[in-house]
Formats: structure tokens, C-alpha cells, sequence
């Protein structure tokens, strides 16, 4: 069997992962690329095999970065199934609703004002792309196998991470090849700790933060807290920019908890972010697959205020009282927080706060990384605000928790490839993997086919 790694393999973006045995090509994944220009521009390029061709996909979770391509495949020719868990199946729905949206807006947006060097400028799909894509699903439950292609057989096993998420195992005559997908942290505020498969004879593993140990729940909390409490005082706005799906409803159960424990004044809490509210709403509905119980939902979303409709979310700038502002999306690259980071980024008085991974070359890197001033929709604007990265929130396991997940599986792989990280941290997994587990690992490069033993 061969795979090709055609994405997340320089990069945590673009999970995409092509088997192809004699007859039957898969995919793992069909992701977009994100952050940095030279990186996005391969969404624009055609896809390394016939879409066509390709016989199945398997999806591990509902991110962008591992589904946000799949109404492109489905356009270029794609007509076979796309298995899913019905937690991601749910979540790629709004997901990919809202990127069809945002590349329409975007491109619309650009041919308006004259910015694009390419006229007119397109999206990369559209919404129609993506109905086409979402009818394409085939849900499968958490454990049992399922058949993929007569002689391949697959099989979910819950990662934590995201409502939905799951690694894969794929199995034939005995031999597995397992991709981790993004394994959750065994402490989350949402999300059980993730499972383990018993076997992989050989396992794509991620390494988002390969090179990193993450603050403990109680830290991120008390971080949080401090930023809270010093905004409030000075009388400014804390603006959290979230990723709609996960890291919003992490923070709510947070400022819950925070606000219960008296740590925090009770300010008001705004969601503003459609999909984040209708994501939060699916939270509730499939609360057997996460750790919050009926009261805990009804207590923690009794605590926010829901911001539907755009003027809803133009009143908040009239606002004068310190105020906890949640808006999507998570790196600041689109979405309505960009409307309200041009109001509170020149005021000092404001505290904007990343709960997140910012992947390079995103406008929240920049922010992070002490840009003075940052580009929104073609100007320039002036950063006086505080502007504070919390780790603690992240919804990957760190690189001890990496390696503690790859030790209870009951036998050493044959070979490990480290994928989905930016290369030090890739390279920093690997090289744990050799000294402490004793294994064979490497880094596999973008476009790079291998021979596996499946
Ligand atoms: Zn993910």
C-alpha cells in the first residue's frame, strides 16, 4: 500500500492523506491549507490525483484544516462516500457552510473595492459546493469496523479534541495503519480524555505541539481571570477571538466557572458568532459524547448573551461598560471579529485575548507577535490594546501527553511519521520518539509517497 502525504506535512494545515492500494485509492482527511500566502495558494492547485478516482474518504474530525477542502473535491469530480462520526458530520455542516460564506463574502468584498490582483476574484468554492459535499456523508459509529472498499476495513476511536473527533484505524489481514488525527488533552473543559488504539503497525501521528507543555486548566483559569479583572478595572472591553466550534464553548464553561467561583465580576457576556451558537447548541445535543452534564449546559449558556443578527453585533460598539466580548473566528482572518478588532485594538484600554493555536502568517500570529499595527480589509490600524496568548485552553495534548498516548499502545509501531506540526515541533517529536520510545519515526515532506505495510 502507498501513502502520499499531499498536506500536513510541513504545516499543521491542510491534513491530507492519499492510500492507494492496487485498485482502490482513500483519503484521510481532505483539508484546507491556512495562514501562511505560500501555503494557501495549494488550495488553488489541482488536486495531485483525479478526484475522480478517489473511491472513499475518511474524515477525522470537522476542522477546517482536515474537511475545508471537501466541496472542492466534490466539485472537481469526487462521487464516493465520505465516512464520518455524526458529532463531525453535524459540526463539518456549519464549518463548511461558513467557509463557503466567507470565501463569497471575501471574494465579493475584494471585486468591490478593488484590492485583488485577480479580477474578478473567485471563491475558492460556494455554498452550493458545499450541499453538494455534506450529501456525500455516511455516518459511522465510535468503534465498531466499518468496510471501505471490500478489502480495507475502518474504524473511529475517540480522540477528545472536538465534539466528533475520532483517529482512524484501518485494518487488512491483520495490520493496522492508524492516523491519530488532533488527539484532545486529557484534562479539557469540554471533551473526555482521548482513546487509544490497541495496535499500530504503523501511526501518522500529529504534532501540533510537539515541542511544547501546555499550562494546566487551573493556570489557563487563573491567567484568564487576571486579564479579566485588569480590563475590567480600567474600564475596557475584553475581546476573545474564538474558534466558533470548541474553543467557544471551552471559554463559556470557563467564564462560568470563573464567575460561580467569584474570581471574575459578573460582566456581560457576549457570543457574537452565529456558528458559534449554533454550535454550542449541538454541544447540548450530543452531550453523551462530552464530559458537561444537562444542568452544567443549561447553568453555563444561562451566562451569555447570543448575538445573531449583524445589528445585533454593530450595537455592541455602543457599549460602555467593561464587557466580555466572544467573536469568531479564532486567528482573526475573517468573521465579524475583524469589525470589532478595528474599534478596540487603538484603545489601550481594551485586552485582546487569542485562546488558540495562531498559525503563521495569520493575523492573529501577527498580533501575538507584537505587531504595532495590523491590515483589516486593506487599511491599516493602530494596535494600543493589551494583547495576551492563552495556552492553556488549546485542545491538542502537549508533547508529553503525545508520548504517553503512544505509549499505551500495546506494541511499538514499525514506523511513525510525525505530521501536522511546523517543523520544529515535528522535528522535536521525532526526535523524542527515537530517544524515549525507542522507535522508528521521521518527517515525512510535503507530496512525499511511501510503501506501508497494510
Ligand atoms: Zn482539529
Amino acid at each position: 500500500m502507498k501513502l502520499g502525504f499531499l498536506g500536513a506535512a510541513d504545516t499543521v494545515t491542510g491534513s491530507r492523506f492519499l492510500l492507494e492500494t492496487g485498485e482502490a485509492k482513500l483519503l484521510v482527511d481532505c483539508g484546507l491549507f491556512q495562514g501562511f500566502k505560500k501555503l494557501r495558494q495549494r488550495n488553488w492547485s489541482a488536486f495531485p490525483v483525479a478526484p475522480a478516482s478517489i473511491d472513499a474518504v475518511v474524515l477525522t474530525h470537522a476542522h477546517l484544516d482536515h474537511s475545508g477542502w471537501l466541496p472542492a473535491l466534490v466539485r472537481e469530480g469526487f462521487r464516493g462516500p465520505i465516512h464520518a462520526t455524526e458529532g463531525t458530520r453535524e459540526l463539518a455542516g456549519l464549518l463548511l457552510r461558513d467557509s463557503a460564506r466567507l470565501q463569497e463574502e471575501e471574494a465579493e468584498f475584494a471585486n468591490r473595492h478593488g484590492f485583488s490582483r485577480h479580477s474578478p476574484a473567485l471563491p475558492l468554492y460556494e455554498s452550493a459546493d458545499v450541499e453538494r459535499a455534506l450529501a456525500r456523508f455516511h455516518v459511522q459509529r465510535f468503534g465498531p469496523a466499518f468496510d471501505l472498499n471490500g478489502e480495507l476495513r475502518a474504524r473511529f476511536v475517540a480522540a477528545g479534541h472536538l465534539l466528533g473527533a475520532a483517529s482512524v484505524v484501518l485494518q487488512r489481514d491483520g495490520r493496522t495503519l492508524v492516523f491519530s488525527g488532533d488527539i484532545g488533552r486529557n484534562e479539557d473543559f469540554v471533551m473526555r480524555a482521548p482513546q487509544v488504539p490497541e495496535f499500530a503497525d504503523t501511526l501518522v501521528i500529529e504534532s501540533t505541539y510537539g515541542d511544547r507543555r501546555h499550562a494546566s486548566i487551573d493556570e489557563a483559569l487563573e491567567q484568564l481571570a487576571a486579564v479579566i479583572r485588569d480590563t475590567a478595572a480600567r474600564g475596557g472591553t475584553v475581546l476573545i477571538p474564538s474558534f466558533a466550534v470548541g474553543r467557544a464553548q471551552s471559554l463559556l464553561v470557563a467564564l462560568h466557572r470563573l464567575r460561580e467561583n467569584g474570581s471574575i465580576p459578573k460582566l456581560p457576556v457576549y457570543l457574537d458568532s452565529p456558528m458559534a451558537i449554533d454550535a454550542t447548541r449541538l454541544y447540548r445535543r450530543f452531550n453523551a459524547d462530552h464530559r458537561l452534564g444537562d444542568a452544567e449546559c443549561e447553568a453555563i449558556f444561562r451566562g451569555v448573551r447570543f448575538v445573531n443578527t449583524p445589528d445585533e453585533s454593530k450595537r455592541l460598539a455602543q457599549l460602555r461598560v467593561p464587557t466580555i466580548l466572544l467573536s469568531a473566528s479564532g486567528m482573526a482572518t475573517g468573521g465579524r471579529v475583524l469589525h470589532h478588532l478595528k474599534r478596540l485594538l487603538p484603545d489601550p484600554a481594551n485586552h485582546v485575548v487569542f485562546a488558540g493555536f495562531q498559525a503563521g502568517g495569520t493575523r492573529g500570529a501577527h498580533l501575538v507577535g507584537g505587531a504595532r499595527e495590523v491590515k483589516i480589509h486593506g487599511e491599516w490600524h493602530p494596535v494600543n490594546a493589551s494583547v495576551t496568548q492563552l495556552d492553556g485552553f488549546s485542545a491538542h495534548a502537549d508533547a508529553d501527553e503525545l508520548l504517553d498516548w503512544m505509549r499505551r499502545l500495546r506494541r511499538a509501531p514499525g514506523q511513525v511519521y510525525v505530521v501536522h506540526g511546523e517543523p520544529e515541533a515535528a522535528d522535536r517529536l521525532r526526535h523524542r520518539i527515537v530517544e524515549e520510545l525507542g522507535w522508528r519515526a521521521r518527517v515525512p515532506e510535503h507530496g512525499e509517497t511511501v510503501d506501508v505495510p497494510l
